[in-house]
């Protein structure tokens, strides 16, 4: 019985061990799907110009980065919750914040 019982929890934790990597490559792929969705520019919800999400920003902490506008702040853990339009000044929301 006992050699039993440890093959048991030998099976479970090996179970525990092979998801663990299935439930991290999961995540990751929620993660990057989100991404390629949004893509490297955003329409302007006034006038329509797409605005450029690639670029230098400055977050409020006053951290400045190259990179994805809607990325999270490296510094302060920030997500922007809109970007301004350079066209005609109007806020976007962040549509992965607000749908
Ligand atoms: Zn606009
Ligand atoms: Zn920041």
């Amino acid at each position: 019985m006992r050699a039993l019982h440890l093959s048991l929890a030998i099976g479970k934790a090996l179970v525990w061990l092979f998801s663990l990597p299935i439930i991290f490559a999961v995540n990751a792929v929620k993660l990057w799907a989100v991404h390629p969705m949004m893509g490297d520019a955003v329409p302007c919800r006034t006038c329509g110009t797409e605005i450029a999400l690639l670029g230098l920003w400055q977050c409020p902490c006053g951290y400045n980065f190259y990179g994805w506008y809607f990325s999270r702040c490296e510094v302060c853990g920030e997500i922007p919750p809109f970007i301004d339009c350079p066209q005609c000044g109007a806020s976007t929301m962040n549509p992965l914040l607000f749908g």
